[in-house]
């Protein structure tokens, strides 16, 4: 199979090389014509159709430790995949080893310290969906379906910016694996520099495997914001807004459960409020 140097110089990558690929990774390993190469090598842009030699679809640190290792020993280029929504399609290029890291996308909150840890190839929503159970959020974009560590590596600016800064100003470290396979920790106490690079200066600086951001409570103004952009969230707040004690905290109940729904569930501009919203609507509307 042909693959590419760094340099993109043309090199054979040999059967037996690549089986001693999937001997080490606990995740899959694509090439061309295996079933699930062409989801994973596909980005955004759909005008973008480059082919990498290789996709390997990461399940944990030791697997993308282990791709940047057979990258060096075999002279390949490497390119990693988060959510695949850079629009110049950075995230893919032809004859490379591709990491793709959709399937490290889990978070931990600590509601206490009101911090969450990503896995790199979190999207947007995966982060929401999380934070949003303690009332917190994470200053992260627009759309739901945008990875987490592209954004974050580029600046990141969405919902909250105005109000919290940019994404990469609330980002507290990075775990990188960076060119020499070693995995490290970039904060303001340990590797300052790399974690200055990190904070806006776009990809190149190792394999992000995860990110730390800070996280503010957000349910009143964010969830209020969202529901308000619906005809029926706006309703209810209309109905709800009543002096009687009461009638304030249903409204505060149902504005916090159509928030957490509305912004957390991909694509949440084209679907109808859920279900056990509609009695609490009403209920409103009976009033
Ligand atoms: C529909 C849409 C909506 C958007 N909305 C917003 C928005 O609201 N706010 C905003 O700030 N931006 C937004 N963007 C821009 C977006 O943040 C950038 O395109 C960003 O690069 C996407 O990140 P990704 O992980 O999805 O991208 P990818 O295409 O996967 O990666 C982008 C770059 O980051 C590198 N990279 C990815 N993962 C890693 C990793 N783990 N370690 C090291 N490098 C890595 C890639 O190699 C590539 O160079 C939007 C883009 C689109 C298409």
């Amino acid at each position: 199979m042909r693959a590419k140097t760094p340099e993109g110089r043309e090199i054979e990558l040999k059967q037996d090389t690549l089986a001693g690929l999937k001997m080490r990774l606990q995740g899959p390993v694509f090439a061309s014509g295996d079933v699930g190469y062409e989801e994973s090598r596909a980005v955004w842009n759909g005008m973008i159709d480059r082919k990498p030699a290789v996709v390997a679809r990461c399940l944990g640190i030791a697997d993308v430790i282990a791709c940047v290792q057979f990258a060096r020993e075999n002279e390949l280029l490497l390119c990693i995949k988060g959510g695949g929504h850079n629009i110049a399609g950075l995230a893919t290029a032809d004859g490379a080893l591709m990491l793709d890291m959709s399937l490290m996308r889990g978070v931990w909150v600590d509601p206490q310290r009101k911090v969450a840890h990503a896995q790199a190839g979190c999207l947007l929503s995966d982060v929401d969906r999380e934070t949003q159970v303690h009332g917190l959020a994470a200053v992260l974009g627009f759309v739901s379906l945008t990875g987490i560590a592209g954004l974050t590596l580029g600046g990141g600016f969405g919902y909250l910016t105005r109000r919290w800064g940019w994404t990469s100003d609330n980002v507290v470290g990075v775990d990188v694996v960076t060119a020499n396979a070693r995995l490290v920790r970039a904060s303001s106490d340990e590797n300052a520099d790399l974690f200055w690079a990190l904070r806006g200066g776009g990809g190149n600086f190792g394999v992000v495997t995860g990110i730390d951001y800070v996280l503010y409570p957000h349910w009143s103004r964010r969830a209020k914001r969202s529901v308000r952009s619906r005809g029926r969230g706006a309703r209810l707040i209309r109905r709800h807004s009543s002096d009687n004690r009461d009638c304030r905290a249903e409204r505060r109940k149902a504005m916090r459960h159509a928030g957490v729904v509305l912004t957390a569930v991909d694509g949440f501009l084209h679907r109808p409020l859920p279900e056990w919203v509609n009695p609490v609507v009403e209920w409103a509307e009976a009033r």
